[in-house]
């Protein structure tokens, strides 16, 4: 009978926990923004960061689009929080501008495409490169790091976990191995590297938050922005590729971990309700042609 106390006083406890998680101000230690109180970053832009063919969209959807082709967008962000000017995303390398051939990740499956650069599209709005103080990395792929190098004086945030494993010997998928490679060839080797343990308050003031949303890679985020008119919106990194995606928990073949995957998708779930959030797609080419692009922005 005691035993039995005990086991429904834990799985209360236990229910009461998960039912907490994504409250913010649930405990001290909660790197969430209170929804009511949480501070706002001034302007958010979006720069067009490459577009990219693949052909075979089932390895987005499995079982369904057997070799059909599907374009993606690519999508860099830029913050401005006070003094400081934020990137999220730093998209396909400029090394493919303009170039009829294309840029690849993964060469039998997918090529991207760039026609406006980053330094271009910074210069639009009077800023270089060097203005950048901080570039956060949703995770390694290459299509997200592809112009890292061209902020060497900024502060590069990623979680430990994608360090870590870019870091980590060669498994037995082959495509896992090169997208490693490639990463670490793009990333080099910061001069200002902050490795993040989990969600994480960039500025101190809840305006923008680093959110853990592992399971695209192991240590994949994503980004929630906090906005005077426009309110919280989530800007999701891979967590997911398409709005099709989102409706069905769809995870593509190339994902290191279906079940987190599936379990971050939950997460954005809940905070979009929580913050009352929009989650802008980065590589949904239907949602992204909805979006203002810089030089207009986001207040
Ligand atoms: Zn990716």
């Amino acid at each position: 009978m005691l035993g039995q106390t005990k086991a429904a006083v834990s799985f209360v406890l236990v229910a009461f926990l998960l039912m907490m998680e994504d409250m913010p101000h649930a405990n001290a230690s909660s790197k969430l923004p209170d929804p009511i109180n949480a501070d706002v970053a001034e302007e958010l832009f979006r720069l067009d960061c490459g577009h990219s063919l693949a052909n075979d969209k089932s390895v987005w959807t499995p079982g369904e689009n057997v070799g059909r082709r599907i374009e993606f967008s690519s999508t860099c962000w830029l913050i401005k929080h006070r003094s400081e000017w934020l990137l999220w995303d730093a998209g396909v390398p400029e090394a493919a501008l303009n170039d009829p051939r294309g840029w690849s990740t993964l060469p039998k499956l997918i090529v991207y495409h760039l026609d406006k650069s980053i330094t271009d599209q910074l210069a639009e709005i009077g800023l270089r490169t060097s203005d950048i103080t901080r570039v956060a990395l949703s995770h390694t792929h290459g299509d997200h790091i592809g112009n890292v190098l061209l902020f060497p004086n900024s502060t590069v945030l990623m979680q430990r976990a994608e360090y870590t494993w870019i870091s980590s010997p060669d498994g037995t998928n082959d495509n896992v191995n090169q997208l490693k490679a490639l990463a670490r060839k793009l990333l080099g080797t910061p001069r200002h590297l902050q490795l993040l343990d989990g969600d994480t308050d960039v500025f101190g003031d809840g305006s923008v938050t680093l959110v853990s949303t592992p399971g695209h890679t192991p240590g994949h985020q994503s980004l929630l922005v906090h906005l005077m008119n426009s309110g919280f919106i989530i800007l999701s990194g891979d967590v997911v590729h398409l709005e099709e995606n989102f409706e069905k928990s769809a995870v593509p073949t190339l994902n290191t971990d279906k079940a987190t995957s599936i379990a971050s998708m939950d997460r954005i779930r809940r905070m979009m309700a929580t913050y009352k959030a929009k989650l802008f797609i980065n590589h949904d080419k239907a949602q992204t042609g909805t979006l203002k692009l810089l030089p207009a922005f986001y207040d």
